[in-house]
């Protein structure tokens, strides 16, 4: 039997696209601003961004605000600022002076959908309703999508029912707003969720009769929780500025997006953008839901804060507080040379921006003198710790030892054993003594970072 006999469906009359391949390559994002940004959104933003640079292409920002029930003042901004944050930059936009095709808010182009949608009626493709306008669905072929990830998508005309181009307000529905747009910017590629693959027949048929080609498309996975449901507001953090607050780096968010649904060829989990641009296609990606595993992404962000050299580590902590915590930008950036010498201990502890400040601020005027019974635990006798106390006082206020961390691990080991310590006992009474902490980068770094006089102080003012 012949081909066209075993897919009738898709070898018989399907629709043409003939958006020539070498075009240059025209992708959006098409937010609509409800007031937070959606990590899943993002996420396919994201792949957006990646494929325009992978091909020189442009990347549009088009802001979907046509529904003005859910319309929030400022969320356009926050759109633009969280995207600049993460580095997401595009070529075109309202944001963009010089943008060829404007407007790039739908709200700015309410005459032009009726106009667009009248033009339909007098085709006769398109009807009045009860004051709205339909598109008509005409028996026909079927519909092929073209589907990047997904190959070839077929709809049947008869599972379609016309639909609303133009609401009774006068307001285009997303459907209709959608295609004319996607003809107006010349977008060669619509990269979306996977939940908009059914509506895309409409789009189809929809740019088709507004004498436009259809894009290729690529229906990206939706994002899922570890249980496997569906990223929503109810469970896990879904807005974008969740984690920019909480301190993941753009570089690790991006290089987590990455890893959702795509693998590099050689399994590398942590690679950088560049990188990814080279390697990247959708036809090796999956379409089954990726999981967005928090604690991946936190220890991504912690692997890519040890990418980092200590002076670029603290001008980004620096930059972070800030932001989010004014006492403790003070604190950090009184004593830069300080500050980047306590970063360095303190970066193989973090995994994100947010843990530095309360895993470390002992190094600065936030020490906690420890609680008694904290420091028991190790030495119970008041007496023997005090000896031991004054003993260490005496050994580090000695002027001909070297503050130096070596120097101060072979000393301070002699005076352990020589009490009858044990190390843990010595050294977990020291820590807790000088930091306040029993969680702490290496014990002797810590004292040579922390200086002479601050660890001598807090010892002589220490009273068991
Ligand atoms: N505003 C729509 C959304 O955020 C755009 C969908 C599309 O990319 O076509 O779901």
């Amino acid at each position: 039997m012949p081909w066209p006999n075993l897919f009738p469906q898709i070898y018989f009359g399907r629709m043409v696209y003939n958006i020539p391949m070498n075009s240059p390559v025209r992708v959006r994002i098409a937010p609509s601003p409800t007031g937070y940004v959606h990590v899943g959104n993002t996420y396919i933003a994201y792949y957006n961004y990646i494929f325009a640079k992978q091909h020189n292409g442009t990347f549009i920002v088009r802001i979907d605000d046509t529904d003005q029930a859910r319309h929030v003042a400022d969320a356009e901004r926050v759109i633009y600022r969280l995207f600049e944050w993460l580095g997401l930059v595009w070529q075109e936009g309202a944001t963009i002076d010089g943008s060829p095709y404007p407007p790039y808010r739908q709200s700015e182009k309410i005459d032009r959908y009726k106009e667009k949608a009248n033009e339909l009626v007098d085709k006769g493709l398109a009807y009045h309703l009860d004051g709205a306008i339909y598109f008509k669905i005409q028996p026909g072929d079927p519909i092929v999508v073209h589907d990047l990830i997904r190959g070839e998508v077929v709809f049947e005309r008869k599972n379609l029912k016309d639909f609303v181009i133009l609401k009774s307000n006068g307001f285009p529905t997303y459907q209709f707003a959608t295609c004319v747009d996607e003809i107006d910017h010349k977008i060669t590629h619509v990269i979306r969720g996977e939940d908009h693959l059914s509506n895309t027949a409409f789009h189809v048929l929809a740019i088709t009769a507004l004498g436009g080609t259809p894009p290729m498309y690529a229906h990206m996975p939706l994002l899922r929780n570890t249980d496997e449901s569906k990223l929503s507001k109810r469970q896990g953090h879904v807005s974008l500025q969740w984690y920019k607050d909480e301190g993941i780096l753009p570089d690790a968010l991006k290089n987590f997006f990455s890893l959702m649904g795509w693998s590099h060829p050689e399994q590398k989990e942590v690679f950088s953008e560049d990188e990814f641009i080279t390697h990247f296609t959708f036809e090796k990606f999956r379409s089954r839901a990726p999981i967005f595993d928090l604690d991946k992404l936190r220890w991504l962000n912690g692997v890519k804060i040890r990418e980092m050299d200590n002076e670029q580590l603290f001008n980004t902590l620096s930059s972070y507080y800030q932001e989010y915590d004014q006492n403790a930008y003070q604190q950090i950036s009184a004593n830069p040379q300080y500050s980047i010498r306590v970063v360095g201990l303190a970066k193989e502890r973090l995994q994100t921006l947010k843990d530095f400040w309360p895993q470390n601020k002992y190094f600065y005027n936030e020490y906690q003198v420890p609680t008694k019974e904290s420091v028991a635990k190790f030495i119970s006798d008041d007496a023997v710790l005090l000896q031991y106390r004054d003993a260490v006082i005496a050994l580090l206020s000695d002027a001909s030892l070297a503050w130096e961390k070596d120097e101060l691990d072979a000393k301070l080991h002699q005076l352990q054993s020589s009490y009858g310590l044990t190390p843990k006992q010595a050294f977990m009474t020291l820590r807790l003594i000088v930091t306040g902490e029993s969680a702490t980068p290496p014990l002797f770094d810590t004292l040579e970072v922390l200086g002479k006089d601050t660890v001598l102080g807090r010892i002589q003012a220490y009273l068991p």
